[in-house]
Formats: C-alpha cells, structure tokens, sequence
C-alpha cells in the first residue's frame, strides 16, 4: 500500500518541486554593491535606487572577501589580464552581497545597473552615476539564471534567505 502511494504521487512531487525552483530561478538575481561604492558612503543610495526599481531583498550581508573568495568568485575571469586587479580591488574593502526577487530579475536588474564601463552606461543607471572606471564599477549582477543561483549559494546559506 505504501509502495503505491509512493510511486503515484512520488513523480509528480518531483515535477512540481523541480516546476518551484525553476520558477522561483528566474524571479531572482544575485548582487554585490563592491568596495568603491560601499567605501565612499553610496550603499544606502544603491539600496534605495534597488528597491524602487521594484526588487525586494531576500538575503543580504555585509562582508569583506579574503583573496580566496574573491579569486573563486570570479574564477571565470581567471586568465584575464585584468583578473588580479579585479581580485585586489574586490578585496580592498567591505562588499553587500544581496539576493534580489522580482519578475524577469536577471534581465532587469543588468539593465537597472547599466554596461560593465560607466562611461558606456545609460543615464540613470547605478554605474553611470556611482561608478568611476570598468575595474571599480560600483555593483555586480548575475549574467544569467543559472550563474544567480551558483553564487547566492556562494555567499547565502539557506537558513539565511528570507
Ligand atoms: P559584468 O558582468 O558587467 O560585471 O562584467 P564582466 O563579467 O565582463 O566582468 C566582471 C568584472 O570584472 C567587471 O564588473 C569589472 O569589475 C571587472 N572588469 C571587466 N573588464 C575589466 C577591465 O578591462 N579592467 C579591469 N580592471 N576590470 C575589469
């Protein structure tokens, strides 16, 4: 009798668990206001900018990354001749780390930040006004759906998202 409940429903528990993390997948994106931005004082104005664009918070931390972290935070980047500047910068100061919900979050939050240079940042977005450089451009935002889950799981533990 157990036997067969199990095998009944055990599938579609598994479609459905695996239909909610999918769709939950793309309402979220990963973020890290970086050591530019916190250190001169514009965490609060990013936060706020974030939450107006109509994103709501569900893990955040303040942390600083040892050089470890921040070299496998950005191992892609690892063969690129910037991929030290870009490990020392990371680590020169406190960083917020932040899980962000909201429909379509990857693609809206990668608008709402503007392109990787500043200087090729729409007005109004969060890099054209709080970054200086390509290096120490202010904020992070996950690339893709899938990139948004490997790195909340980086920094947030499931006991930590809300
Ligand atoms: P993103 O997805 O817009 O953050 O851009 P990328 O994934 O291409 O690069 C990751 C991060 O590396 C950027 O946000 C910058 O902080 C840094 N970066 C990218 N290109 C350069 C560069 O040419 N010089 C330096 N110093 N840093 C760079």
């Amino acid at each position: 009798m157990l036997k067969l409940i199990s095998d009944r429903y055990i599938k579609p528990l598994l479609f459905l668990t695996f239909a909610a993390k999918f769709n939950n997948m793309s309402k979220q994106t990963f973020t890290m206001i970086k050591p530019d931005a916190t250190g001169k004082g514009h965490t609060g104005a990013i936060l706020d900018q974030i939450v107006k664009a109509g994103f709501s918070i569900k893990a955040m931390k303040w942390i600083k990354l040892t050089e470890e972290q921040a070299g496998l935070f950005y191992d892609i980047h690892r063969a690129r001749p910037f991929f030290q500047e870009l490990v020392d910068f990371m680590i020169s100061g406190p960083i917020v780390a932040a899980v962000l919900e909201k429909d379509n979050a990857v693609a809206d939050f990668r608008t709402l930040i503007g392109a990787t240079n500043p200087a090729q940042a729409d007005e109004g977005t969060i890099r054209k006004i709080f970054a200086a450089s390509i290096g120490e451009n202010a904020i992070h935002g996950s690339d893709s759906d899938e990139n948004a889950i490997i790195e909340a799981d980086f920094f947030f533990s499931k006991l930590e998202r809300f």
